[in-house]
């Protein structure tokens, strides 16, 4: 998954970025306003997570000019605790929820994943699903339910599997995964999504699982039954 931080404090958000990697969450970095708006108008992130105290641009003019946008990306607002009136104007400009600062980073995981759940519709609880294969949320292991095995996913593996699974039976393009793994500043290429595709379909294949990630000419990928 993917996530958008837009803060300027430079030690909390590097530490933050850190603990999400950990928790398998691709994070890009936006130390301003400014910078924020236009990253989040890619309209690529699952969630964002937003400070209201900004240069150049404050997280609520962010969030307003993101909705004017029509982009509908689950936003976090991380708040101080004498910012109160600023929650209640954020969430009455189209927040989907806040954190007070200091918090424990548990009760960001938690709220992160109420909100990407929110927003996928086919997730149910924390698992993620297709025909017999399945990931859970805060394991990085891939389970087939017809053999009873599973196959451990190293960090990109993880991320390629969980975009699949999100987008299963649909076609995803090279570009698409370039984009949602890699990200913009990338000299990743599209033999870099072919061999983590290959290690996925042997992890596929030694599962035994019902699902393969089928190749559509000159379109891309697409997993199916
Ligand atoms: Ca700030």
């Amino acid at each position: 998954m993917r996530l958008l931080l837009i803060e300027d404090e430079e030690r909390f958000a590097e530490a933050l970025c850190s603990s999400l990697k950990m928790e398998h969450y691709i994070t890009d970095w936006a130390k301003d306003g400014e910078e924020g708006l236009s990253y989040g108008l890619s309209d690529v992130y699952d969630a964002i997570i937003l400070d209201i105290m900004l240069p150049k641009m404050n997280g609520l003019s962010v969030l307003k000019e993101l909705r004017t946008r029509n982009i509908h990306t689950p936003v976090l607002l991380l708040t101080a605790k004498s910012e109160l009136n600023d929650k209640i104007t954020g969430l009455d400009s189209g927040a989907d929820d806040y954190l007070t600062k200091p918090f424990h980073r548990e009760e960001l995981y938690a709220r992160l994943r109420a909100l990407t759940r929110r927003q996928g519709g086919t997730v149910n609880l924390q698992e993620l699903a297709f025909n017999d294969i399945y990931m859970l949320q805060g394991s990085n292991e891939l389970y087939c339910k017809t053999s009873g095995g599973s196959m451990p996913l190293n960090g990109k593996e993880y991320q390629l599997m969980e975009y699949l699974l999100r987008n299963a039976g649909q076609i995803i393009s090279r570009e698409q995964i370039i984009e949602k793994i890699w990200g913009y500043d990338t000299d990743a290429e599209y033999n870099n999504v072919e061999v983590y595709i290959s290690f996925l379909r042997k992890k596929l294949t030694f599962l035994k699982a019902n699902v393969s990630i089928q190749t559509i000419r000159k379109l891309g990928y697409k997993l199916t039954d």
